[in-house]
């Protein structure tokens, strides 16, 4: 966080500007809120530290999911029940029927893939066969296989989930679009957290040597990891935040595979996911997610992506990587703090304790930004904060759309 150089007290503050709600953070979770506030006619910003989308949301996977995935445990997790509906939640945004306006959106895939290799073929047969999933996804015959797994080699199954996979830049990109007069940067500006007589957060913003005081009646941090440093400025204790590490590969290459899907292994987690992604020089970039990017966290760069070699190697033989570029990053998913660090199963979004005017939400996963949006507009209901008709103007920079994390990584050489 930038400091200004001198604290100081009101009165040299030079403006103040009042809001009815101040979201901090332009990850997907703060830039579909806005989208939410503004179309119920709340005076509202944004305000984020780096470039839109910088965090989390880029780096993910951009799979829209209905839990399917959780139940390789065995049986239907509370976290596959909450996240059943997700998909078609989202199905209606991207056709423009539902809360949010999605249009401009890009679908990369309308279903993915699980495979399964020779070896474990009856448990995934077990596993397709259980009430959990009948219903939810189709076994592929071996004429519509995808065409990374046409080879002749490959005999394992092959089932088909009707989720999506959204491009998430573009995703960003239209949730921007709607509210872009509203979404400031931070970026060239100090700026300090304080806790008023009132006890109301504000925030102090200084730019160009101008004292800008933000207030606000309700704060909503949507900043992922960075709410754990927001609440710790503000000397807030609950809620609390935890992390969980993740090392993703990235694979850049000239191959023709298109491909989304989770490889089901002896583990509840599967042992590897793939999604597709462009760079801007038109190359195909496949992220790499799964165990092996859970398992990764251990290990050096240079021992991951020897791994995640190994592990294609030994899953698509077929497949020539020679003449791939690869890469890795380090991510931490940031979630609300639960007891014996298990994964929530929903979004969150809870009024913080000891402080009146501060919201603290984490969507958990992309999935389920609609639910910690819609929570939060259920609080600001409660909380009865006002619409209030003259929003003022504020004199800062928009925040911009930043580069997807393989486009810098690689970039870098
Ligand atoms: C590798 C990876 C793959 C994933 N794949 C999937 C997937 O396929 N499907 C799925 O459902 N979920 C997936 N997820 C999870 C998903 O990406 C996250 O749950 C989601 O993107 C979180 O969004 P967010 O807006 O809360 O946070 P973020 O995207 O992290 O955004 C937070 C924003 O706040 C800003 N910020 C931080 N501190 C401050 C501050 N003090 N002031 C102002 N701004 C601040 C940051 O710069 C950032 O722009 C994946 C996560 C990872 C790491």
């Amino acid at each position: 966080m930038n400091h200004p150089a001198n604290r100081d007290d009101h009165s040299q503050i030079e403006e103040r500007v009042h809001l009815d709600v101040a979201v901090i953070g332009g990850g997907i979770a703060g830039l579909w809120l806005m989208n939410r506030l503004q179309q119920d006619g709340f005076c509202c910003a944004l305000f984020e530290k780096n470039q839109l989308g910088s965090d989390q949301t880029l780096a993910s996977q951009g799979m829209i999911h209905g839990g399917i995935k959780y139940t390789l445990a065995g049986s239907l997790s509370k976290a596959s029940e909450s996240i059943a509906d997700m998909p078609a939640y989202w199905t209606r945004c991207l056709a423009g029927e539902g809360d949010v306006d999605l249009r401009g959106a890009k679908t990369l895939s309308r279903h993915f893939y699980f495979w399964s290799t020779d070896g474990i073929s009856s448990r995934m047969s077990t596993f397709f066969a259980s009430k959990a999933v009948q219903g939810r996804m189709d076994k592929v015959p071996r004429s519509d296989y995808p065409d990374l797994l046409k080879h002749p080699d490959f005999s394992g199954q092959v089932y088909k989930l009707q989720d999506i996979v959204l491009d998430t830049p573009s995703v960003i990109s239209t949730l921007r679009g709607k509210v872009k007069e509203q979404v400031f940067s931070l970026a060239d500006s100090e700026y300090e957290w304080r806790r008023n007589k009132e006890n109301q957060a504000e925030l102090l913003v200084i730019r160009e040597g101008k004292r800008l005081l933000i207030q606000a009646k309700q704060f909503v941090f949507t900043a992922g990891k960075g709410n754990g440093p927001l609440l710790e400025a503000l000397s807030i204790s609950k809620p609390q935040m935890q992390l969980r590490p993740v090392h993703q590969v990235w694979v850049k290459h000239d191959l023709p595979y298109e491909f989304y899907g989770h490889c089901l292994g002896a583990d509840t987690t599967p042992r590897i996911s793939i999604s597709t992604h462009s760079t801007t020089d038109g190359k195909r970039v496949w992220s790499l997610g799964g165990s092996v990017a859970e398992a990764g966290v251990k290990q050096s760069p240079e021992e991951l992506i020897a791994s995640a070699k190994r592990e294609l190697c030994e899953l698509l033989p077929w497949v020539d990587l020679s003449n791939a570029e690869w890469t890795t990053r380090r991510i931490d998913r940031a979630e609300a703090r639960q007891r014996n660090f298990l994964r929530p199963d929903k979004a969150f979004a809870k009024s913080a304790e000891g402080i009146d005017n501060v919201i603290v939400g984490w969507p958990t996963k992309l999935t389920l930004t609609p639910n910690l949006a819609n929570e939060v507009m259920e609080l600001l209901s409660t909380l009865k904060v006002p619409h209030t008709t003259n929003c003022p103007a504020i004199d800062l920079p928009q925040a911009e759309l930043s580069a997807t994390p393989w486009d810098q990584e690689f970039s870098h050489g």
